[in-house]
């Protein structure tokens, strides 16, 4: 192992934007340099084939050992490094670096005994339980890129990123508690595979009793415990990879029905997140950062896991509803249970919490252990963020990113000082990210006009490097709008002293709770029904959600049954996309309006939502029931 280099501290989330502008290379190369790397980058940042870039191409490292046996070497293996909670199945467990890097070294031996290739991708579909961690940090160890599927996906989603990814090998486990109830996986993944292109060798299942039960598939199926017990004497390798090896692959809304896999490179990756969790979130060993985020998602990749357990921190992963049963939050007992530093969560959340009438303060005498709460993944309204902080007693802070980029374009900075907040700005770019306003052509806009957002090319370390398997595909979706830049598609400003505005998306996607719903795979679902023509999907404004999909459907005969209808195109979101897509509203119109070159003026659609005119209508439907 060596480290290249000292630390650094950034003095300042302004100076350390200015330091980075001053020499960029140089700014992430002292940050790479708090790394181990097993063979020292020569390279910063390879521009030969560009747009393409690489960071740090010839050198060679390993995500696990930076995020386990760092710590173990630097006297920290008696500190906690992971704390699963999992009420529904009564377990409170603390995992010390220790353990936890006993518990991958043996479950990567134990991997390891099934030969996998190097270039062999692993499917993890797992609930957010402390092995599902575990099972990230074994294939990381052992080289192989790893693909978190989330449990909650219909199973015609996950059958597709079972085809894309071509998994070898597939972690899972019997059961999990994606709510208040337990969901058996065998059925999920049977029907997935029913009819799937690609066949994993194998599925290394985790039995809970608390939670499922698994029939195994001879010669198939393995038991995970089995496998670890019969390598128990084998010590596992740690497979150095070349820092621009993919970590992992995964997957992110897109404007085609095809899956697009967001391709995450090891050493860019841990530098940003390295950086960002001292810098942005001010957290370092000794505290306890609670990402509460399952580990599938891009929050959970980068902060429940790696990012917290590459900067030597405290991790939480809780398995269940937010809200119990008795309508009570999860979080302010989890909070004063385990001194939680820094909570990052998402705005819906907090919405469900205000809804579910948290209006006092939770925490006693005491106080709340909270130095910060940060939220992402959508606008956050102000008086949402005004409640947050008088509900956690301490600042909040508004960071924008997005699954592309791995970690904050955007934030506020408690490490390095907070600014003064300006609720519904997310506040100033981060190191790395040079962000322009340009209009349609591509030409910057003056401070304080709203337009693109499009980040100056290279991308700093951590945003992905491609999309999987297909240069072509990421360049033509993000790098060719505007030449030179990363289009972010998302709408907004710049004012005077430099605080970002975001606006909203400026393609498809619908921004649902959080969530990214690609309007055009609604419309690919609903076209499959027989009775329709065409349709089209955009977004409505809702006060809970953000906004909410609405579909425009000309049916091919006159005469249907527009509620039957209805109930019929909702049913086939909720079964090819998940419930979470679900239309609470179908409009059926006689024709839809069209630009000159034949694309459907989503405009007039969006005009007819805000005024109520312009569209010849036949019905309009709305099925309440949209579930939260
Ligand atoms: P996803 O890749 O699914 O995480 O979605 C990323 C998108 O969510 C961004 O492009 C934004 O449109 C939106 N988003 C994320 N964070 C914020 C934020 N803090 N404020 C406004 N929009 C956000």
């Amino acid at each position: 192992m060596v480290r290249s280099g000292g630390h650094h501290p950034s003095a300042g989330p302004l100076n350390a934007h200015a330091e980075w502008l001053g020499d960029p290379e140089a700014f992430w190369e002292r940050q790479a340099a708090r790394l181990v790397w097993e063979k020292p980058w020569k390279t910063p940042l390879d521009a030969a084939s560009a747009p393409l870039y690489r960071w740090f191409p010839d050198g060679m490292i390993n995500a696990a050992e930076n995020c386990l046996d760092v710590h173990l070497a630097e006297g920290r293996g008696d500190a906690p490094a992971l704390i699963f909670d999992s009420p529904q199945t009564g377990t409170k467990d603390v995992y010390t670096y220790r353990r936890l890097h006993q518990e991958v070294v043996a479950f990567a031996a134990a991997l390891d005994g099934l030969a996998p290739n190097a270039d062999d991708t692993v499917l993890i579909f797992m609930p957010a339980i402390a092995r599902t961690v575990v099972a990230m940090l074994a294939c990381a160890r052992l080289g192989l890129t790893h693909s978190v599927v989330i449990t909650s996906v219909p199973v015609s989603v996950l059958r597709d990123r079972i085809e894309d990814a071509r998994p070898a090998i597939v972690l899972t486990a019997s059961g999990g508690f994606d709510g208040p109830d337990a969901t058996d996986y065998q059925p999920l993944l049977e029907a997935a595979l029913a009819g799937a292109a690609h066949h994993p060798n194998h599925i290394v299942v985790l039995q809970r009793p608390e939670a499922g039960r698994w029939t195994p598939a001879a010669g198939r199926d393995l038991d995970w415990s089995g496998l670890v017990a019969g390598s128990a004497t084998a010590r596992s390798r740690l497979v150095h990879v070349p820092s621009t090896h993919p970590l992992y692959l995964l997957y992110t809304s897109g404007s085609t029905a095809r899956p697009k896999a967001v391709t995450r490179d090891t050493g860019g990756y841990l530098t940003a997140l390295r950086w960002a969790v001292q810098n942005v979130f001010g957290v370092g060993p000794g505290d306890v950062f609670w990402t509460d985020s399952h580990p599938g998602w891009v929050m959970g990749h980068s902060f429940t896991v790696y990012g917290a357990l590459v900067s030597g921190a405290t991790t939480i992963v809780h398995e269940g509803p937010q809200v119990d049963t008795s309508g009570s939050s999860v979080f302010p007992r989890i909070i004063s249970e385990y001194g939680v530093s820094v909570l990052f969560t998402t705005p819906m959340t907090l919405r469900r919490m205000r809804r579910a009438s948290h209006r006092h303060r939770p925490f006693g005498a005491d106080g709340s252990p909270l130095r910060a709460v940060f939220l992402a993944s959508e606008r956050v309204e102000p008086d949402l963020m005004a409640w947050t902080g008088e509900f956690f007693d301490c600042p909040v802070v508004d960071n924008w990113w997005q699954t592309e980029t791995g970690w904050p374009i955007a934030s506020n900075c408690l490490g390095s000082g907070l600014l003064p907040v300006k609720p519904g700005s997310v506040s100033r770019p981060l190191p790395g990210y040079r962000i322009e306003v340009l209009d349609d052509e591509g030409r910057p806009l003056p401070t304080g006009e709203q337009g693109h957002l499009a980040v100056k090319l290279p991308l700093p370390p951590g945003c992905l490097t491609t999309l999987w398997d297909d240069d072509q595909r990421f360049i033509d979706t993000y790098l060719t709008n505007f030449p030179g830049y990363y289009d972010t598609s998302d709408a907004g400003h710049i004012d005077e002293d430099g605080y970002l505005w975001i606006a909203g998306r400026t393609d498809d996607i619908i921004n649902v709770g959080g969530d990214s719903l690609s309007g055009i795979d609604v419309e690919h679902v609903l076209g499959r029904h027989p009775a329709v023509e065409r349709c089209a999907v955009v977004a409505a404004p809702d006060p809970f959600y953000t906004q909410v999909p609405v579909a425009f459907v000309v049916p091919r005969h006159e005469n249907f049954d527009p509620a039957n209808l209805a109930h019929e195109l909702r049913g086939l979101v909720d079964e090819r996309i998940g419930e979470w897509a679900r239309l609470n509203r179908l409009v059926f119109v006689r024709t839809l309006t069209y630009t000159t070159s034949r694309k459907i003026k989503r405009s007039d659609l969006r005009a007819w939502l805000s005024v109520g005119t312009g569209l010849d209508i036949v019905a309009d439907i709305g099925l309440p029931g949209r579930i939260s």
